[in-house]
């Protein structure tokens, strides 16, 4: 591996000789490779590449190999993440501060992973709004979440500049925005040729915007995370300590045990609470995270915070009136007691939502000011004049569909696989007609239409796998 001179100059601006050279020696070693298990889902017991677990998030694991990701039916039934095991230590910021149930936002969260985690880790009851600017990437966003499966979440799709509509609004905002991936420069060459010092001051300076821009939005007393994924200090510890000094944050500092390896602060300054992960010292890529305090006084809750003359109450009342409309009984069916207590159906166009009746309130204030590019858990969708059960609902882990009312059909690995390539499925003739859950090792996969001499295939069409080829590994699984 060929560093940029530029590069080395500016690691080894805060490294001796010899930690220079372990850190670039375990730059030439292989990435590891880690998953974050769902665990709301089943993990059938066929990790056998399971190596050990990563010692700062509870569900987190090291792989000995890369397995064929794409071609395991358990990665698109999202029963795990595949992540980069540096930056799970996310579930400390969270774990450590956020012990009430809070309204968090994911600002830069494509593809999904700290948005996926901090899903499994934030207090019951949190509503999660998870945001990616660019468009594309928010449907990326989409499928992940969808695929987790959890329904206290709203992915919006806006430049963190249309969040000032939304005045001390979040309880914990995380801030994991592009940067100049030099912790990634193992696991991704690309990113080599791409470093430039030009580009660390591109990032430095967006960076900062970006935390500017929703700084109001976060209440007083509440949390700021803020991480990279590069080495450098202007992009870090620069960043941290010009937030402290521009906003008034105040840095925390979390416990950790000392055989964790995770290193601070590295600049001349007095020290502030900082955490780096280093190759050479710690299991994972290149990353950064530091937990800020919005100063001020702690409010009270956002219904109170947020609208003093009473307009809260009118707002309700409009919510609850339009979750009121007439709904299919068919689909309160499908729904368990879980789903009908504490979520209110929703109906919006052509599908039916629920959503976790104590945050629509906040639901409403983020269709007022944002693009909202998916809310709560869709349950069904309007095909021609008929209401069928939505992927989202086979996807969210069996909390929502009520047991028995679509039958199960379990699939094989080869079947598993065809299906989730969109093809044709065939189901036992003794299938009843209709709708049907198909399974694979217990974990569900999607819906299909049993119409008799075949079943239609209720996958999501863009979701499906693309590639024709079946790799070898994943051949044995057919035996
Ligand atoms: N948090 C994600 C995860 O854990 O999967 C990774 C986020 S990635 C480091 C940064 C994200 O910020 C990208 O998805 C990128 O599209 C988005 N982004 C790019 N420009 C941005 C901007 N000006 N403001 C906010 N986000 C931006």
């Amino acid at each position: 591996m060929i560093l940029p001179a530029d590069f080395e100059d500016s690691i080894r601006s805060f490294m001796d000789d010899e930690e220079y050279a372990s850190f670039f020696r375990a730059l030439q070693e292989n990435s590891p490779v880690s998953i974050r298990l769902n665990r709301r889902k089943p993990f059938p017991a066929t990790a056998d590449s399971v190596e050990e677990p990563v010692p700062w998030a509870r569900n987190g694991y090291y792989l000995s190999h890369r397995p064929s990701f794409t071609f395991d039916p358990l990665f698109h039934a999202g029963s795990y993440y595949v992540q980069e095991a540096s930056s799970m230590f996310l579930e400390q910021a969270i774990g450590q501060f956020a012990t009430e149930p809070v309204v968090m936002l994911d600002l830069c969260a494509a593809p999904g992973g700290k948005s996926t985690h901090a899903c499994d880790v934030l207090p019951e009851g949190s509503l999660l709004v998870a945001n990616e600017v660019i468009r594309n990437r928010s449907q990326i966003l989409t499928e992940n979440l969808t695929k987790w499966g959890h329904p206290d979440v709203v992915v919006t799709q806006n430049d963190p500049s249309a969040f000032s509509a939304l005045p001390a609004f979040f309880d914990v905002i995380l801030s994991d925005a592009p940067c100049s991936g030099e912790g990634m420069f193992r696991k991704d060459p690309a990113a080599i040729d791409e470093w430039s010092r030009e580009n660390v001051e591109i990032c430095r300076q967006r960076q900062r915007r970006i935390v500017a821009d929703v700084w109001p939005s976060l209440k007083p007393g509440g949390l700021f995370i803020y991480s990279t994924c590069t080495y450098n200090r202007e992009e870090n510890e620069e960043n941290v300590r010009w937030i402290c000094r521009e906003m008034g944050a105040e840095p925390l500092s979390l416990s950790i045990p000392a055989e964790w390896s995770v290193t601070g602060c590295r600049d001349a300054g007095d020290p502030i609470p900082v955490y780096r992960f280093l190759p050479h010292r710690t299991r994972g890529e290149g990353f950064f995270l530091a937990v800020l305090r919005k100063r001020g006084e702690e409010k009270g809750r956002i219904r109170e915070e947020r609208h003093p003359d009473g307009r809260t109450n009118r707002k309700k009342e409009r919510k609850k009136s339009s979750s009121d409309k007439e709904k299919p009984t068919k689909v309160l069916n499908w729904l368990t007691e879980t789903a009908t207590e504490h979520y209110d159906l929703f109906a919006e166009d052509d599908r039916m939502f629920l959503f976790p009746k104590r945050r629509t309130e906040e639901l409403d204030a983020l269709r007022q000011s944002l693009r909202i590019v998916r809310s709560g858990i869709t349950v069904a969708e309007l095909k021609g004049r008929d209401w069928i059960p939505a992927h989202d609902l086979a996807m969210s882990a069996g909390v929502f569909l009520r047991q028995g009312v679509f039958p199960v059909e379990p699939l094989s690995y080869e079947q598993a696989i065809g299906y989730l390539r969109k093809e044709t499925v065939s189901l036992p003739p003794e299938t009843p007609l209709g709708y049907v859950l198909l399974t694979y090792r217990d974990v569900p996969l999607g819906f299909a239409k049993h119409v008799g001499n075949r079943a239609n295939n209720l996958y999501p069409q863009e979701w499906r796998i693309r590639s024709t080829r079946l790799p070898e590994e994943a051949k044995a699984a057919l035996r």
